[in-house]
């Protein structure tokens, strides 16, 4: 892993395309991931966006962003300006094409200060997505911006299999993720969970019907098709990861197979499906 301390100019990057349904402005305090090389990197949206990448290899760099909470400060009210008057309202994704709590986030600490330079000037809206458990190293600071702000987590669990046959495994484990929700649910925090992009499932009734009796708010389902930007899946058809897929189930890797999850999981829970899930659209 290559780890880089980098200098940003701007940190709040306002939407565009697929995120512009979703929130006014995305925000990312690394470039890269340390969960790349695990079962998300494969199909991870990100490691087609060449700009990114600058040709390097997806899971084996980090650009850290030393400077990204003081970059916030610095820009927040000009960035919430425009957002309200252009969007209705100054709403974060805060993550959309990196982990916020990814491993170096231990040592690095931007998310941290970013959240911390958030309790001095809030967003409207802020929705925290993550792959990962580190994020109860922050339980206490985001419940403390709950109370400041529209705040929910969204906890990225694809499916009720912990791993997929050829493919490494996730970066926490089904169970543990889970306990994650439950904590933050047990917090009164706004709590969704996100399929996406959705794997087989085993016993989707069984899933969808704990995570209602969690207390979790809602899913969002959100298919290789379409969700990775083309019409067909095609950059994913280059992975590993439909493959894995098909060898659970072949219905998987149809996109039909999103809106035949998506109305099971409605038996028991709001479900929101791809950007307007996302967005927080539900029924
Ligand atoms: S944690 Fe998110 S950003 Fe990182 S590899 Fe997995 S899907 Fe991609």
């Amino acid at each position: 892993m290559k780890v880089a301390e980098v200098h940003c100019k701007s940190i709040l990057t306002r939407t565009l395309g697929y995120l512009k349904a979703v929130s006014s402005h995305s925000l990312n305090p690394y470039v890269g991931c340390g969960f790349g090389r695990s079962a998300c990197g494969e199909g991870c949206y990100v490691r087609f966006n060449q700009w990114l990448m600058q040709g390097r290899e997806w899971g084996r760099f980090v650009d850290i962003k030393v400077n990204a909470a003081e970059v916030y400060l610095q820009t927040v009210e000009k960035e919430k300006k425009w957002a309200r008057k252009n969007t209705g309202s100054f709403s974060v994704f805060f993550s959309s094409s990196t982990d916020p709590w990814q491993p170096v986030e231990r040592k690095a600490r931007m998310t941290r200060r970013l959240l911390t330079a958030m309790q001095t000037l809030p967003p409207d809206r802020l929705i925290l997505q993550t792959h990962s458990t580190q994020i109860l190293d922050d339980l206490d600071r985001i419940e403390s911006l709950s109370v400041i702000c529209d705040l929910r987590v969204q906890l990225s669990i694809e499916g009720d299999l912990d791993r997929l046959p050829g493919l490494p495994p996730p970066p926490c484990s089904l169970a543990d993720r889970l306990d994650v929700a439950q904590q933050f649910v047990d917090r009164g925090i706004q709590t969704v969970v996100c399929l996406s992009p959705l794997f087989p499932m085993q016993a989707p009734d069984v899933f969808f019907s704990r995570l209602a009796k969690m207390g979790v708010s809602a899913v969002v389902i959100d298919h290789f098709i379409q969700g990775d930007g083309t019409p067909n899946g095609s950059r994913t058809l280059k992975t590993k990861l439909p493959e894995a897929m098909a060898k659970v189930s072949p219905q998987s890797v149809e996109l039909s197979y999103r809106d035949t999850v998506a109305r099971i999981a409605r038996k028991y829970l709001p479900v929101g499906v791809s950007a307007s899930g996302f967005a927080g659209h539900y029924k």
